[in-house]
């Protein structure tokens, strides 16, 4: 299990600037979160490792990025209007609400009181598209991103000039009216998606199937999830969709046990086939080579974002004593650490000031920066720790006699010692993966350095 408890990142989501309660001076909205200046970049960076990896990585699978509101056909056709529904149980004492699935007792886990009756409760938000607001004008926002997909595929397939295999990848917000949110952003009323829909052709599904499970929880390992943390649960028969061939959920060991990061499924041809029937749109393919004409199967990698953004928060932090003082390190890849390298010069003394400006200008928009110059450079590197900066440049009054700068890594402490001129590009090679020991032309290393 991740070795911290949810309060302990809650706490220090809202202390640095990661995640705040949404609309927290009113008293906040139930289920809705912000994510402030630390936490954009890293929502943001999750969302750009799974494009690259599922996109531009890759020849066989295209992007999109549909509305959120859309014909209110859609959702009758997908079976959301009709089914996508919690069992919703009220406590007749203390009134609050829960879902009868997710209750171990029969009576109010608040307060002991009587429990009504199970009744269907629909997940939809609905809203009114144009100025009349009755029954024909109403529309969903919707509760996930993937039938913006498939009602775009025949568009995609067309206009990408693509053969099958082919995914459609899509980021983006997706709205559920939980009937109870909790566990910080794990679930919420308004969340962010990263779904692909993979179109083949029927007998290649089981392949592909496989081949999209080892590949989705490959990526999590890669981002520096603990494999420990992390495992593939395949679905039983009752929780199977009936027209679902299988399913499995990538899984993480949140401090509230294994939970669901990403559901994979191999959905057949469901999608299509009723998008089909209800548009009266042929959504068949035909391929050339074996002159067949058929409904493709899809495999249907969904992941959550701030699930993601959750579970990479969760392990990557650790506690250590470090010189007889507590360190607390977000271990974060550099790929996803919302800042790469904060610029520290050893004191405030204006003599210091240009050298630090030009330092700074020559790293700056090449990846995201901080500049801090205030209390002691002890503090500031544990204040970079706390949020998972991988890298730590200080200026002191030798940089301005050798015009060298000091880089500190933030997992083994090293420290070296490298020319400015260097600077950027030895940045660029270590968050790219290379060694921190391994020496730019000029550099070396500093012996001392243990903080
Ligand atoms: P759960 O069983 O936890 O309600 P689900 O099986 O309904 O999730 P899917 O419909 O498979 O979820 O959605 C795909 C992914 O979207 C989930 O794996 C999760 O990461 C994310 N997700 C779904 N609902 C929420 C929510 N309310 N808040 C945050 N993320 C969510």
């Amino acid at each position: 299990m991740s070795s911290v408890d949810m309060e302990t990142i809650v706490s220090l989501c809202k202390r640095r600037g990661f995640i705040f309660q949404s609309s927290e001076i009113y008293g906040g909205a139930g289920g809705c979160w912000d994510y402030g200046p630390l936490g954009v970049e890293l929502k943001r960076n999750v969302k750009e490792a799974w494009w690259k990896a599922m996109v531009h990585d890759r020849d066989d699978v295209v992007g999109l990025d549909a509305s959120i509101l859309m014909n209110p056909q859609v959702w009758v056709a997908s079976g959301h209007v009709q089914q996508f529904s919690d069992p919703l149980v009220d406590c007749k004492a203390c009134k609050n609400r829960f879902r009868a699935d997710h209750l171990k007792e029969t009576k109010c886990p608040d307060c002991g009181g009587e429990l009504t009756e199970p009744r269907m409760f629909n997940l939809m938000f609905k809203t009114f598209m144009g100025p009349v607001e009755n029954d024909a004008a109403v529309v969903y926002l919707r509760p996930e991103t993937a039938q913006g997909i498939f009602v775009n595929f025949q568009n995609v397939m067309s206009t990408s000039r693509r053969k099958l295999p082919l995914g459609i990848a899509q980021v983006g917000k997706s709205f559920r009216n939980e009937i109870t949110t909790g566990n910080f952003i794990f679930r919420s009323r308004e969340f962010e998606q990263m779904e692909m829909e993979y179109f083949v052709k029927p007998g290649t599904d089981d392949h592909w199937f496989q081949h999209w499970l080892e590949q989705r929880f490959n990526w999590y390992v890669k981002l520096g999830i603990r494999k420990d943390n992390l495992r593939l649960r395949p679905h039983e028969k009752e929780e199977l969709a009936h027209y679902a061939k299988g399913c499995y959920d990538v899984e993480y060991l949140f401090p509230m046990g294994w939970s669901e990061l990403e559901g994979i499924a191999n959905r057949g041809s469901y999608d299509l086939e009723q998008h089909s029937k209800f548009s009266g749109k042929d959504l068949s393919v035909f391929e050339e080579e074996s002159k067949e004409r058929f409904v493709p199967y899809v495999i249907e990698p969904s992941a959550g974002v701030d699930r993601s953004v959750l579970a990479f928060l969760l392990d990557s932090y650790h506690e250590e004593v470090v010189e007889k003082e507590k360190r607390v390190v977000l271990r974060l890849h550099p790929a996803l650490a919302p800042i790469k390298a904060a610029v520290l010069p050893l004191s405030r003394n204006e003599k210091l000031v240009p050298m630090v400006t030009q330092v700074h200008a020559s790293i700056r928009g090449c990846f995201m920066t901080q500049y801090d110059d205030s209390q002691s450079i002890g503090r500031r590197y544990r204040r970079q720790d706390e949020v998972g900066t991988p890298y730590c440049v200080t200026i002191d009054f030798q940089s301005l006699e050798d015009k060298q700068v000091t880089i500190r890594d933030r997992d083994s402490l090293h420290q070296i010692r490298i020319p400015t001129d260097v600077l950027r590009a030895t940045l660029l090679a270590k968050l790219a993966g290379e060694d921190f020991d391994v020496l730019p032309p000029g550099g070396s290393l500093v012996s001392s350095a243990k903080s």
